[in-house]
């Protein structure tokens, strides 16, 4: 049977930045990888045959929304979520912590835009204690109680490859002595969630033995560096987990991100692949791929080409295709890019397609952004190996 691995590839010299392999038993990730967000089951206007041939390697989905529509029993009816939505390949799924207190607190991105206090959502978290969390359905208004055991309960009907333990997303406004409390109840949590994890009367008769899944832990601590260390400790040394994710507060600007993200990655080791959560902008993730993250998700390239954003190599990052400059320009949104849109569509018609509100106009720009994330990446892995990650970064921007 096709298991799980981790396999370190190549290592730079210059930075923690490496190259590797996460072996699943639905196919293999060369690292390091974006992983797109099919939030409900759903890529936004693609579909899962479309991202593979535009080179994804892997997809997630959120516990949290799927728990509450259409449920996870319903999932594990049609044998799991690779099924359900037809992903053959790789496939993670959160523990839903991230949802509920994102909704609750104001998200990581709203929080590095510094507008979380701002927010107009209805906040949905009820309470929060040592049991677990007491949150309202954002769809019928009823009460869900969510706790490390029936995290996992949930993940293990969806079936995903990888699996997060159940934390708290700390907010970042917040003081030290309330990440720190948030913390040490987040390790207690991710201890409950191994327990449960590796509980074998827990296991589905349709999923198998414990091969078929592997769990990350979750290092928290927010932007205080004592904390984050005390975090690395215990996610190394205390619990028995596949992958490490990088989670809790980044801070409120992205030079304190790197900064995090950094110190947090120098006291990695090899002998586990480390996912940064909840972000997707390609220049930081030619930043922080030299703190040795290996995987990253972001819901931004499909969100991008919704509000008619295409991703492309300058240092914008990305044109309108409302603008009214490319109403008569018959070049592609970028002339090398040999995703499908970029062979077979110009700027002009896809102008004429986001003026007119024609739904195809989302997958077609939702597909180019989603090949530039995947061949990004690429560029990436080969300017690892070669040990030239500056100067390919340079000739990236063209
Ligand atoms: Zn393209």
């Amino acid at each position: 049977m096709i298991n799980f691995s981790w396999k370190i590839k190549s290592i730079s010299k210059k930075s923690k930045a490496r190259t590797g392999i996460i072996q699943t038993p639905h196919g293999n990730i060369s690292t390091p990888a974006f992983i797109f967000c099919a939030t409900k089951a759903a890529l936004k206007s693609v579909n899962t045959f479309q991202a593979k041939e535009a080179g994804t390697q892997i997809i997630l989905s959120n516990t949290y929304h799927l728990m509450l529509q259409p449920g996870s029993k319903l999932i594990a009816d049609h044998g799991g979520l690779h099924n359900f939505m037809n992903w053959k390949g790789p496939l993670l799924t959160d523990s839903g912590g991230f949802q509920i207190f994102s909704l609750g607190h104001g998200s990581v991105a709203e929080e590095i835009k510094g507008n979380r206090n701002n927010s107009k959502k209805k906040k949905s978290l009820i309470k929060i204690d040592e049991e677990g969390a007491l949150f309202k359905s954002y769809i019928d208004g009823s009460n869900y109680f969510l706790t490390p055991e029936k995290s996992i309960e949930i993940q293990r009907e969806l079936g995903a490859d990888i699996i997060l333990v159940f934390d708290e997303c700390t907010p970042f406004n917040v003081d030290k002595k309330y990440t720190a409390t948030s913390m040490q109840r987040s390790h207690r949590w991710a201890q409950r969630s191994l327990n449960s994890f590796n509980n074998k009367n827990s296991f589905l008769p349709s999923f198998g033995s414990s091969g078929k899944q592997k769990i990350y832990g979750i290092i928290q601590g927010g932007i205080y560096e004592d904390l984050r260390e005390e975090s690395i400790e215990y996610n190394l040394n205390n619990i028995d987990v596949f992958g490490i994710a990088i989670g809790g507060s980044l801070g409120s600007t992205k030079e304190q991100m790197y900064k995090v993200v950094n110190f947090v990655g120098n006291k990695l080791d090899v002998h586990h692949p480390v996912h940064l959560l909840g972000i997707g902008d390609p220049k930081d993730i030619w930043n922080l791929v030299k703190s040795g993250i290996d995987t990253f998700d972001c819901v931004s390239p499909t969100r991008l080409a919704r509000h008619g954003s295409a991703l492309i190599r300058s240092k914008e990052g990305k044109i309108n295709i409302n603008n009214s400059k490319y109403k008569k320009n018959t070049n592609p949104i970028d002339i090398n890019c040999s995703c499908n849109t970029c062979r077979n569509y110009s700027l002009s018609y896809l102008h004429h397609l986001f003026k007119t509100n024609e739904i195809i106009g989302f997958n077609l720009l939702s597909l180019h952004n989603i090949f530039f994330m995947n061949n990004l990446m690429q560029i990436i892995r080969r300017a690892i190996e070669v040990d030239q990650l500056d100067e390919e970064e340079m000739n990236w921007y063209i």
